[in-house]
């Protein structure tokens, strides 16, 4: 991973195509605090001279001219509109539609609007997804296609899906307290250390094995959607929350709506990985209740568990809208194979501004 990822202190600004090799992506970061622009190309990574203040390349000079003095993505200032569309409009579009499949749990209101314009003399379509989630939080992606490389929406899907909705997704969980999710990956693929035990092989994991929309799914991979699904959650989380996750087999999820209760969800994971868990809750610190949150049909474990997980951080009351009485249990209420005590105190976070 680029030294530009390190402690999740960076976020995906855009993800621009190569000019010259298709579905190939340089990504501009920029730094939380500084908003100092970084990229992954051979340009900016190899231009040592000047330090990292005076570093540019085309791909960061394009981007600066699409963030305003807030840091804030807007593209308003680029290009020709081709197309803009939010709520019930944006929800019939294919790339939104895309996005939200890809992610599915994340909720709230949708936007979409797509320009034309140049980078360095190339015409470029650029795509720009925003989520107002329910929460509170508004979170864009945005992405940069070659013109002649992609001529049908259906072409852009893996695109958008994959790094827009990463960034959104991203940026749902840093605003929840898990600023360690979501770090973009290293262009399409990441290297990383094998499971333990194997600690020579290295495995490479990246958006290719996780996408499941668009054509760039490569179906000859040989991926199962339990291994696709599994691969989509270990790179969402990243190795060190995903590790966390593998231990105490649960993340906490601090409430936006009864925050006066202190309320929060235990959002559980089967160990054997088969059989989706009950929600817990806390208030103030106790363990109050179970909530049962069905499962989809042939959604695997996985899935199941980030859908859940991204419904909370993003979209509180929609996703407790399916939690009826009837799904409300006393403590332990699935504890059949051994009774499960917390031993791990849940403590309530304001939500990250
Ligand atoms: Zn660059």
């Amino acid at each position: 991973m680029p030294r530009s990822l390190v402690n999740g202190n960076y976020h995906l600004v855009i993800a621009i195509e190569s000019a010259s090799r298709a579905n190939s992506w340089y990504r501009v970061l920029a730094d939380r605090q500084t908003g100092q622009l970084s990229c992954d190309c051979p340009a900016w990574t190899f231009r040592q001279n000047g330090g990292i203040t005076l570093r540019s390349c085309k791909h960061t000079q394009a981007a600066q001219l699409l963030v305003n003095a807030q840091g804030q993505v807007d593209i308003r200032r680029t290009g020709v509109l081709v197309e803009r569309a939010s709520g019930a409009a944006a929800n019939t579009n294919l790339l939104v539609q895309s996005t939200q499949q890809q992610w599915p749990g994340l909720g709230g209101k949708w936007s979409v609007e797509q320009r034309t314009g140049t980078i360095d003399h190339h015409p470029y379509r650029f795509v720009l997804l925003q989520l107002a989630t329910g929460n509170g939080t508004t979170a864009t992606g945005l992405v940069a296609f070659v013109q002649r490389f992609h001529t049908t929406t259906q072409s852009m899907i893996g695109g958008v899906a994959g790094w827009a909705g990463y960034a959104i997704a991203a940026e749902v969980a840093r605003t929840a307290g898990y600023p360690m999710a979501g770090q973009p990956p290293d262009h399409f693929k990441v290297t990383r250390r094998g499971e333990a035990g194997t600690t020579d092989r290295r495995r490479r994991i990246g958006l290719s094995d996780i996408l499941r929309v668009g054509d760039q799914v490569d179906l000859g991979d040989g991926y199962t959607p339990t291994q696709r699904a599994e691969n989509t959650l270990r790179l969402f989380l990243g190795e060190e929350l995903y590790t966390q996750l593998e231990r105490q087999h649960f993340l906490d999820v601090s409430s936006v709506c009864y925050a006066s209760e202190k309320r929060i969800y235990r959002v559980r994971r089967d160990p054997a990985k088969q059989r989706e868990r009950r929600v817990r809750v806390f208030k103030k610190g106790y363990y109050s209740n179970d909530f049962c949150i069905v499962r989809g049909q042939n959604v695997p474990e996985a899935d199941h568990w980030l859908t859940v997980f991204l419904g909370l951080i993003s979209d509180e009351e929609q996703t407790l809208s399916v939690v009826g009485t009837y799904n409300v249990f006393d403590p332990h209420s699935d504890d059949y194979i051994q009774r499960e005590e917390e031993h791990i105190p849940a403590i309530w976070h304001p939500r990250a501004s």
